[in-house]
């Protein structure tokens, strides 16, 4: 059961929709796998703010989160007992293609073949392809690292990723990309540095 005050905050902070009935939560307690896990409610976000608001409000409230793509996962990945996040739904569009660059900007809820409809009318197409594609997000194949017949040739999901937009706990946005990533590498290289001093200080 989920605490009144949570839904009453999550209702009037977003425009999404909120849905807590059981006919929903049975809908969503199955993605492709043996799984089978009710969740809590199903939030289904209508532009970003909202999924900034359902972060937040979801954190100060301690109910775990799981977002979903299309729910094509084979291991139960996109089922569990929390408040799914429908990312497939509205958050559908594909923002730009630099066709010299060969890169795109999605929403994670864009589907693996539109993107490859829209980035093949310039001979380009994104490297893994799993078999799902006509239904697979953006989003999951991302939060799966996903692969393809293909990919002993083109890579695997990670291969191809350049940048990601993050929602974080407290609802603030973050972007990860190489620089991010370099600047990571370093801190874990100090923070090792440093505990290797400790250690060995504790030696002596
Ligand atoms: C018939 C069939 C064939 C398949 N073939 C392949 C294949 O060849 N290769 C392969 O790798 N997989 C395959 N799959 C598995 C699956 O379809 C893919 O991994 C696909 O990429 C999952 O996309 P989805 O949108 O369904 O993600 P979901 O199942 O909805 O989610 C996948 C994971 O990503 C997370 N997630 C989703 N969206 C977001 C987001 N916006 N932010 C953060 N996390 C997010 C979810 O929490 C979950 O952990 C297949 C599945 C089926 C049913």
């Amino acid at each position: 059961m989920l605490n009144p005050d949570f839904t009453h905050e999550l209702r009037r902070a977003t425009l999404g929709d909120f849905r807590t009935d059981s006919v929903t939560r049975t809908l969503y307690s199955t993605d492709a796998s043996i799984y089978q896990i009710t969740p809590k409610a199903v939030f289904i976000p209508r532009h970003q703010e909202d999924l900034h608001a359902a972060v937040e409000i979801s954190s100060k409230y301690g109910i775990p989160i799981l977002p979903r793509g299309s729910g094509s996962s084979l291991a139960g990945q996109a089922v569990g007992d929390a408040l799914i996040l429908d990312l497939s739904r509205y958050l559908d569009k594909i923002l730009d293609v630099d066709s010299e660059a060969r890169t795109a900007i999605v929403e994670p809820g864009v589907t693996l073949s539109e993107l490859n409809l829209v980035v093949g009318k310039f001979g380009l197409g994104f490297g893994p392809d799993p078999a799902s594609a006509d239904r697979a997000t953006m989003g999951g194949v991302i939060g799966n690292n996903a692969t393809g017949a293909h990919s002993i040739r083109y890579g695997m999901a990670a291969d191809h990723l350049l940048a990601t937009d993050i929602i974080l706990a407290d609802g603030t946005l973050a972007t990860f990309n190489e620089k991010t990533l370099e600047r990571a590498n370093q801190l874990a290289q100090d923070k090792k540095d440093a505990l290797a001093a400790v250690l060995s200080g504790g030696i002596r």
